[in-house]
């Protein structure tokens, strides 16, 4: 039976190969959808729908000179570089040891977002690798996840700074906060998680520009930008709070998590206490 749209690809893929030496191929499904134009075109219209459908798999099949559509880890790269050289606040970019960008799989479904980098996350270029950063990673494991598999980080990209000689860490100002947000915010809008953790109050005020206290916040939904936003309790103050109430509640907003995610929740998980 007559192919008209098939041959007339054909012959333009030949034309392809011999002009410019290369072997271009067309899917299974463009050939599938070539066959199925009419056999004869009985009309001048049908007639341009054959060449236009024919002028769409050549087009689908020949690459079209076009770079590639990058990957979210390339997209998250100039934001990171942006992030390296930024001075916007002064005091920090004196202070800071190494900026901390964020970790994990730029592909996550689910985003932990804390609030600073400490100490311990300056010195290593990492958010929550210190105490609080362990008990994160622990939480994490216990919804079955690997650290690699999500993505962490904070609204500030810079330790905050403390006056020489004084030890500890010290909460992000407002003012901080507004202006290191839209790098999150790029963060964001690249990786497009499921689901978003904010962790304690501070990251809520960052993310959301809203304050409250954790009793009112925690353990139901919100949203960021139509992304589901759970918030928990900071993992500092599980150290600090040692009560096995608290931890059970950041246990509950994190089987929430799951749910939402569709993963399987085993009774042991159901059952668990951090
Ligand atoms: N606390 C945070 O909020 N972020 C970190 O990276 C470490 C501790």
């Amino acid at each position: 039976m007559a192919q008209p749209a098939l041959d007339l690809v054909i012959a333009a893929l030949e034309k392809i190969r011999e002009s410019n030496n290369r072997l271009p191929r067309a899917s299974m499904r463009a050939l599938a959808q070539l066959q199925a134009v009419p056999a004869v075109p009985a009309h001048p219209l049908a007639l341009r729908t054959a060449h236009a459908t024919a002028a769409d798999v050549v087009e689908s099949v020949v690459p079209s000179g076009q770079p590639p559509t990058p990957n979210k880890a390339e997209l998250l790269e100039p934001i990171r570089e942006r992030v390296r050289a930024c001075t916007k606040c002064p005091h920090l970019a004196c202070s800071r040891t190494q900026t901390v960008f964020g970790v994990g799989n730029p592909d996550a479904d689910v985003m932990f977002i804390g609030e600073a980098p400490g100490v311990d996350e300056d010195q290593q270029g990492e958010p929550f690798v210190g105490r609080a950063g362990q008990l994160l990673t622990k939480i994490i494991k216990a919804m079955n996840f690997a650290r690699e598999d999500v993505y962490i980080a904070n609204i500030l990209k810079c330790r905050p700074d403390m006056p020489s000689g004084s030890f500890g860490n010290r909460a992000p100002t407002p003012a901080e906060m507004q202006t290191c947000r839209p790098y999150l915010v790029e963060q964001i809008d690249v990786i497009q998680p499921k689901v978003l953790v904010a962790l304690g109050a501070v990251a809520v005020e960052g993310l959301l520009g809203m304050r409250g206290t954790m009793r009112e916040l925690r353990g139901r939904w919100h949203a960021y930008n139509g992304i589901p936003l759970m918030i928990t309790y900071h993992p500092a103050y599980l150290l600090r709070n040692q009560a096995p109430s608290e931890k059970r509640k950041v246990w509950e907003d994190m089987l929430e998590v799951l749910e939402r995610l569709d993963r399987p929740i085993t009774e042991r998980q159901r059952n668990y206490f951090l």
